[in-house]
């Protein structure tokens, strides 16, 4: 069966994005949260970023309100009662989403597909709560949505070829590129790349350089396009946490230790870009 319908749920950085690029690509789309604020937040954010390709001359106000009217704002999560996919960007936390998979198994008709976005988290685990772990699947976008070409793809281990092939399909329908990758934590992105974070924040810990100073050592000397610590505020200093303690606990390996001064600023709420306060201020 065809994917015509999609529910992304979790309004916030990732999700508003996904919905966004789904509906781009012609999908009608509905963006659930948990309080109307947020999906309003996340739903201002999708306007805004149109707003601006407007401007930029790259599509027309007319095309902008037709891709705006795609989208419809929900708080229930009985909504998805007719959707062909739920593409889930919640919290990056097993119990969390594993509680959501549960209960969205009950409500979503036998046909549909649950994908999540999760970075780093284990598919086959989602899957295990769901009475469908052949229809679950990761999916995961890169941040800033709109722009990042990747999608990685993560099979659990009873992914069909069936439902695979449609989420492959999917993705290239929203002009991104696939990359299949298997079920270990962190996957390929998050495996290579908080590792690095986590040491750029180690190196601030030990006074060895300012986030400055390490961000453009990494900028200038490695032709990186942005700072480790720079990007660690984009990506949510919560997420870059969950992420180093999922790789820490799956791969047993005190490599993956997260940096004390990386819970110290999840502890004290500096979360990066989304409070306004994490290695950098935003006002
Ligand atoms: P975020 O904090 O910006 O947004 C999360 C949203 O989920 C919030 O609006 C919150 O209200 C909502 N939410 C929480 N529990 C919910 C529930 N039970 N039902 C409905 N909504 C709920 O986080 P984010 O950065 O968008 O990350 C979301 C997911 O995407 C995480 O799994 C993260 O690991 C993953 N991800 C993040 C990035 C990144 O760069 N931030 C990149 C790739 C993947």
């Amino acid at each position: 069966m065809g994917i015509n319908k999609v529910m992304v749920i979790g309004a916030g950085q990732m999700g508003s994005g996904i919905a966004q690029v789904f509906a781009q690509a012609h999908y009608n789309v509905v963006l659930n949260d948990l309080d109307v604020e947020f999906v309003q937040k996340g739903m201002g954010h999708i306007s805004k970023n149109l707003n601006r390709q407007v401007e930029k001359g790259r599509m027309t106000k007319e095309e902008a309100d037709v891709i705006l009217n795609r989208l419809t704002p929900s708080t229930q999560l009985e909504d998805a009662s007719d959707v062909d996919l739920v593409v889930e960007a919640i919290v990056e936390n097993l119990e969390v989403k594993s509680k959501l998979f549960s209960k969205l198994d009950e409500i979503v008709p036998e046909h549909t597909i649950l994908a999540t976005n999760t970075s780093s988290l284990p598919i086959t685990e989602i899957a295990a709560v769901t009475k469908r772990p052949e229809k679950v699947i990761g999916m995961h976008f890169m941040n800033p949505v709109p722009v990042m070409k990747l999608v990685e793809i993560i099979r659990g281990l009873a992914t069909t070829d069936e439902v695979y092939n449609s989420i492959e399909q999917a993705t290239k329908s929203m002009n991104k590129v696939p990359v299949e990758v298997n079920d270990f934590p962190g996957f390929v992105s998050n495996r290579v790349l908080m590792p690095m974070i986590n040491e750029a924040i180690f190196t601030v810990y030990e006074g060895v350089a300012t986030p400055e100073a390490v961000d453009e050592v990494m900028k200038l000397g490695m032709n990186h396009p942005m700072g480790p610590l720079t990007l660690a505020d984009f990506i949510g200093l919560d997420t870059c946490l969950y992420i180093m303690e999922t790789l820490h606990v799956g791969f047993g390996d005190d490599k993956y230790r997260p940096c004390p001064l990386l819970r110290k600023y999840v502890k004290a709420g500096w979360l990066g870009k989304k409070t306004g306060k994490g290695f950098y201020e935003y006002s």
